[in-house]
């Protein structure tokens, strides 16, 4: 009772929120104040954007507009991995208040850091993508994202401890458990990885529980991985949960850059505090709204660690066209592949993310699969792992091969391949407790 009045007195307006409906003009004036101070900050206080500036003759003065932006360097991901850990600070280590990493399996992690008030600034980004996704006070979340060094587990918990929300930081793993957790405890909304949340959803289903029917789960936030349309229709059309994108990098903030509003067209970025580019991966010249690019992001109130010009490396483009929520906030649209993702085999560009609405398109299958490269005799060839429900396999021959000729079929229409695909048994594929690996290219292994 008491928490229905709440959800009806303070469900209606969010004092955070109203950034995201300030008027284009106002945005960016503060978007041009914000960016020459950054500019300013990064300049007078880390090393290398100091140094990459003198060598294009350009001082921060030099920023008078928000196109002056094209001016200054970009940042790359080696470029904080070369000044790990602290290198790209910008206050001394005695102003930061929280550092996190990436997991980084190979080499060293690249570091990040927090002052106190880039603490409020994650929390406030976080509570408007949570809002966005209609959490509120009341609402009882578990947070599935890790904690720990990763941005995730620890970024969505500020936030939604600042929106009221009860949390439970229950963190990746012991699946079981996830499951008994969010069935006693009430759990009315979610934040996972899709990937982990879809393998979730499997283990109920092994322990004889229809979410639909059992569980109070009513809306997620799903990130830290691009996941594709059809993916996001199996969650919804399995469990009932309304599946809202989020996106954020380590880099930039964390969890937090952008967020789904209710119409679900493409993600609303935090303009008041990220400044967006697409460019052309090729030449870096910018794109016209609409047109497909690389995320180029800037940084316009961090002050532990400024960015400029970061290259995501993620492909997408702006929708400058007004939101049915009101928005002013321009969107992007959703990411479901990354440059860095992309393979070529046999002189094609193909990105995960096509293999995967290739064989969903084929059959209503969960998407655990896995993209196999190797090479013989100096060709390139792909073999596509897929895992098919228990009544495909061990039935007739026949079956098995009039599914594997469908799924070739379907590869082939969208990408132009062949593949070799290999049906295995349920479960065989690893289910990965944080993001999916997909593609394993053993094409430079010995003996291949
Ligand atoms: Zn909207």
């Amino acid at each position: 009772m008491i928490r229905n009045l709440w959800n009806d007195l303070e469900g209606t307006f969010f004092p955070e929120s109203a950034l995201d409906f300030m008027p284009q003009s106002q945005l960016r004036q503060v978007q041009l104040q914000r960016l020459k101070a950054i500019t300013a900050h990064a300049y007078a206080n880390v090393d290398l954007f100091r140094k990459r500036m003198d060598e294009r003759g350009l001082k921060p003065q030099d920023i008078r507009s928000l196109d002056d932006i094209r001016l200054l360097p970009f940042t790359v991901k080696s470029d904080l991995r070369d000044t790990y850990p602290y290198g790209l600070f910008a206050v001394p280590i005695s102003e930061v208040v929280r550092l996190h990493a990436s997991s980084g399996t190979t080499g060293k992690p690249i570091v990040v850091g927090y002052t106190a008030s880039d603490m409020e600034v994650w929390k406030q980004v976080i509570m408007r993508t949570l809002y966005s996704a209609g959490f509120h006070r009341g609402d009882v979340v578990q947070n599935i994202y890790g904690y720990g060094l990763f941005t995730g587990g620890l970024g969505l918990h500020g936030g939604l401890e600042g929106i009221g929300a009860t949390v439970i930081p229950i963190s990746g793993g012991n699946s079981e458990r996830q499951i008994m957790v969010m069935k006693d405890f009430e759990v009315t909304a979610i934040c996972s990885t899709p990937s982990y949340f879809i393998h979730l959803i499997e283990v109920a289903q092994k322990m004889g529980l229809d979410f639909k029917r059992d569980l109070k789960v009513k809306r997620g936030v799903f990130g830290a991985e691009p996941w594709t349309d059809p993916m996001r229709d199996y969650i919804q059309q399995t469990t009932g949960v309304e599946a809202y994108d989020i996106y954020g990098l380590s880099e930039i903030i964390g969890p937090g850059v952008g967020a789904e509003c209710h119409c679900r067209d493409g993600l609303h970025i935090f303009e008041d505090h990220f400044l967006v580019e697409i460019l052309d991966p090729e030449t870096l010249e910018p794109v016209p709204d609409g047109q497909e690019g690389e995320l180029v992001l800037t940084t316009l109130s961090k002050q532990a660690m400024p960015i400029l010009r970061y290259r995501t490396r993620d492909i997408t483009s702006i929708d400058a066209r007004p939101c049915g929520c009101g928005r002013s906030i321009r969107r992007i649209k959703r990411i479901s592949r990354r440059s860095d993702d992309m393979f070529i085999i046999r002189g094609v560009n193909v990105f995960p993310s096509q293999i995967e609405i290739a064989l969903l398109k084929t059959e209503a299958n969960l998407p655990h699969y896995q993209i196999v490269l190797t090479r013989k005799s100096g060709l390139d060839r792909m073999c596509v792992r897929v895992e098919v429900s228990g009544e495909l396999v061990g039935d007739r021959i026949a079956d098995i091969e009039s599914l594997q000729k469908r799924f070739a079929r379907s590869i082939e229409q969208i990408t132009g391949l062949h593949a070799e695909i290999e049906l295995v048994q349920p479960g065989t594929i690893p289910r990965s407790e944080g993001k999916a690996k997909r593609l394993f290219d053993k094409r430079n292994e010995e003996g291949v």
